[in-house]
């Protein structure tokens, strides 16, 4: 089993990680939690595939879950499905000193986080991610959100789990999409911290060397995390760098409405910048030669669909994560090492 402790000032908890350990929740939860009452939020498709083996272990270690099966999908990150989840709560008589354990992929975790936050003025909450993009991002750096019509994530917090709890196994029950997805974010994570790291996943060749690699890939992309989240909780400086290749990624979900996964977004995003900052000097050359080799290693696509740039710059421009007229932009200097390039948003043209 690896075991990172992430210590922020305001809280301190450990994220677990190991094959199989599903069938050990029950254990891992009553480390720190001692009452019986739990909600376990989660969605349909999770819960076929693995919501028994949770409740016999939570039962195991005497506690009394409740589970709340959500629709899978984005649609579930709203306002409605927030009132649900508080009425059920009530309904369950959750109080207080009780404990909410979301089980599953991103969209779980932020609602039900989100949840957890603000029922009663906030109770303790568990993260147990599913899907890879949940395992390396969502479930780490207690950012928890719901999406309005108007946007995505636009209701939210900073709301850290008492417990981060891992099964790369559950990895393998993923959609190749879905999978392609999360890989995003891992190549992501070599780039902008880890040449080492890169050049290992350019190792990986088959799909059995992935799964063999997987509890490797899992503990050191939460290590970056957990290292920027320690020195930046609420995202006001380093953890930005997180957001390399997001800043076109999310201008593209948003102009393919969401018909994309966040993933290839994120790719396509990495890619471009690449290419444009080598171009400007700005990145070693040889840097998006090496991303594309890396990308095409795990069949990420990168390329750019044809859209209109002129919307495009119009969504960057708009981008919640703007300050005062300037985008943060992240740049790699060249692999496995990035900086936030403040840029005023008449300069916008230069880089897109
Ligand atoms: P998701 O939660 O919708 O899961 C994707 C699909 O996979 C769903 O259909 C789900 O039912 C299914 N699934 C989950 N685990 C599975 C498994 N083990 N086997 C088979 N199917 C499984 O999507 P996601 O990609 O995990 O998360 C996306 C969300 O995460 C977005 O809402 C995004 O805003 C959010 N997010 C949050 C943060 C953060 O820091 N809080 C960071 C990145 C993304």
């Amino acid at each position: 089993m690896e075991v990172i402790s992430v210590n922020l000032q305001s809280s301190k908890y450990d994220i677990v990680i190991e094959n199989g350990i599903l069938d050990d929740v029950g254990a891992e939860v009553r480390e720190i939690y001692k009452e019986i009452k739990i909600a376990v939020v989660t969605d349909d498709n999770v819960y076929k595939l693995y919501g028994k083996t949770v409740e016999k272990s939570l039962k195991k270690y005497n506690f009394k879950p409740c589970f709340i099966i959500l629709n899978p999908g984005e649609d579930s990150k709203s306002i409605e499905t927030l009132q649900n989840l508080y009425d059920n709560f009530l309904k369950f008589g959750l109080t207080r000193s009780d404990l909410v354990i979301a089980l599953g992929g991103g969209v779980i975790g932020d609602l039900a986080g989100f949840a957890a936050a603000t029922y009663l003025r906030g109770i303790e909450f568990v993260q147990i991610p599913t899907t890879l993009l949940a395992q390396i991002d969502s479930s780490i750096g207690g950012k928890v959100a719901v999406n309005l019509k108007q946007g995505k994530n636009l209701i939210g917090s900073f709301y850290q789990p008492k417990k981060v709890i891992i099964d790369p196994l559950a990895i393998k029950t993923l959609s190749n999409e879905q999978l392609k997805a999360g890989l995003s974010e891992v190549i992501k994570y070599a780039c902008i911290k880890d040449e080492q790291f890169f050049n290992y996943l350019m190792e990986i060749k088959t799909m059995k060397d992935l799964f063999n690699s997987l509890e490797y890939i899992i503990y050191t992309c939460c290590n970056i995390k957990k290292e920027i989240v320690e020195i930046d909780e609420k995202d006001n400086g380093i953890r930005m760098i997180l957001n390399f290749g997001h800043t076109l990624g999310h201008a593209l979900e948003r102009y393919l409405n969401f018909n994309i996964t966040h993933g290839e977004a994120v790719a396509i995003g990495m890619h471009y910048i690449t290419n444009k900052t080598e171009e400007l000097g700005y990145t070693k050359r040889g840097s998006k030669f090496k991303l594309e080799k890396l990308l095409d290693n795990f069949n990420i696509n990168y390329d750019l669909p044809n859209v209109d740039m002129e919307t495009i710059r119009k969504y960057i421009l708009f981008d919640k994560k703007n300050k005062s007229g300037n985008i943060n932009l992240v740049i790699l200097r060249k692999i496995g090492e990035a900086f936030i390039e403040t840029v005023p948003i008449e300069r916008i043209n230069y880089f897109f």
